[in-house]
């Protein structure tokens, strides 16, 4: 039995974590830099999709407490104009759940109370690896050290095994997100949290964006997608910004940045090369944002982090030789990653124009 180090605890490294314990693999470890699972507030809700995070659900043996903790009408989405006007409403009318949501937490949570005792190590901040024998020792920011036959980065944006394996490096895309949230939103920012409606909206206008989804514990998480260059700092005041930048916009959306909860986070949008490409190792791979980095506006990271999961998980299983389970894996990884890429470009650069909101009606089929 191979010994198998995951590192990042995210939804992707947790996904790859269960289904090879439910698979029969014994040694398997993640290693985890937030302190303890209560360290780092998770974001907003998520929609999984069937042929990638709900069929790794369903292979780790999850569907029944991903039913119990899922949100009914959490997928039903509004699109509104920069005045405030509804264009689109899905709570009008009946529809499919074929994509159901849940929240970061819950989905966090389920994962992680999948796995046997001990499996994540929290505080295990990775900080090197050197070769040893024909596998590899971990060095942690915390002095502790491991020895793995098999490490897998899940570890994210900016992993820090990604370089073992390739110096290729995301490209910026020309736009900046910016992340907040408002707690008790009910009480806080009451008509905003009416306009939600328990879904999600998509505000577009001159060129901008504003999405905002509501989270089951009554938080409003949204997102300010705008052009920027690549350092692009907030200068001074976040609701002074706000004002200057969406400059005319409807007085309601502003009570977002005039309560925002607990500080927010600019990201600066980068994309993995679509024509990226590497020699397979014998004992490191990667996985999710990691891998594939790219910006959220098709919303499917999470959904291709968990189906990398899903198809190393097989290919370890199904291909006694280590070398050749990762050349599988990863050469299918990047092709499904880079049409992906291709398609969530096209759409944010789509969601970020002039005609955004047609756009947006063309994709979700509302004309
Ligand atoms: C604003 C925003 C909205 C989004 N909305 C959606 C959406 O609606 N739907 C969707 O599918 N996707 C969405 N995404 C994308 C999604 O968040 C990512 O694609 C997904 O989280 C990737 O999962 P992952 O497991 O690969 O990495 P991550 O979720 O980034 O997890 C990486 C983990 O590794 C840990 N880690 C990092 N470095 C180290 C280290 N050195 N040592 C140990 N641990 C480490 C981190 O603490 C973290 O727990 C959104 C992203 C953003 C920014």
């Amino acid at each position: 039995m191979k010994k198998i180090a995951i590192i990042g605890g995210g939804p992707g490294g947790l996904t790859l974590a269960r289904l090879l314990q439910v698979k029969g693999f014994t040694s398997v470890t993640v290693y985890e830099r937030d302190v303890n699972k209560e360290a780092r507030v998770q974001g907003a809700t998520l929609d999984l999709h069937e042929e990638s995070g709900l069929a790794a659900l369903q292979e780790g043996l999850l569907m029944e407490p991903f039913i119990a903790n899922y949100r009914p009408g959490a997928d039903k989405m509004r699109i509104l104009d920069k005045d405030a006007n509804i264009i689109a409403d899905e709570h009008a009318g009946k529809k499919d759940e074929t994509r159901p949501e849940i929240d970061r937490g819950p989905l966090r949570k389920i994962l992680l109370e999948s796995l046997t005792e001990d499996t994540v190590v929290w505080d295990s901040q990775f900080a090197d690896m050197e070769k040893s024998g024909d596998g590899w020792l971990l060095h942690f920011k915390n002095g502790t050290t491991s020895y793995a036959d098999l490490v897998v980065g899940a570890d994210g944006a900016n992993s820090k095994i990604r370089p073992f394996i390739t110096p290729i490096r995301p490209f910026f895309v020309g736009m900046t997100a910016l992340e907040g949230s408002v707690y008790d939103a009910e009480n806080i920012v009451p008509e905003m949290f009416e306009l939600v409606k328990g879904g999600k909206l998509f505000i577009l206008g001159d060129s901008k964006t504003l999405i905002v989804s509501a989270k089951g514990d009554g938080t409003l998480s949204f997102y300010a997608g705008f052009k920027s260059s690549a350092d692009w700092t907030l200068n001074g005041n976040l609701l002074d910004w706000y004002r200057r930048e969406f400059k005319g916009w409807a007085p309601v959306y502003e009570t977002l940045f005039a309560n925002v909860s607990g500080g927010f986070i600019p990201r600066p949008q980068y994309c993995m090369p679509l024509d990226q490409d590497w020699e397979a190792l014998p004992n490191v791979t990667i996985l999710g944002d990691a891998a594939h980095l790219m910006p959220p506006y098709a919303g499917e990271g999470v959904n291709m982090a968990m189906l990398d999961a899903l198809e190393l998980s097989r290919c370890l299983v199904k291909h006694k030789n280590m070398q050749e389970a990762i050349e599988v894996y990863e050469r299918e990884m990047r092709k499904r990653a880079s049409a992906t890429a291709a398609m969530t470009l096209t759409q944010t650069e789509l969601l970020h124009s002039p005609e955004a909101i047609r756009n947006m009606m063309e994709i979700v089929g509302h004309v």
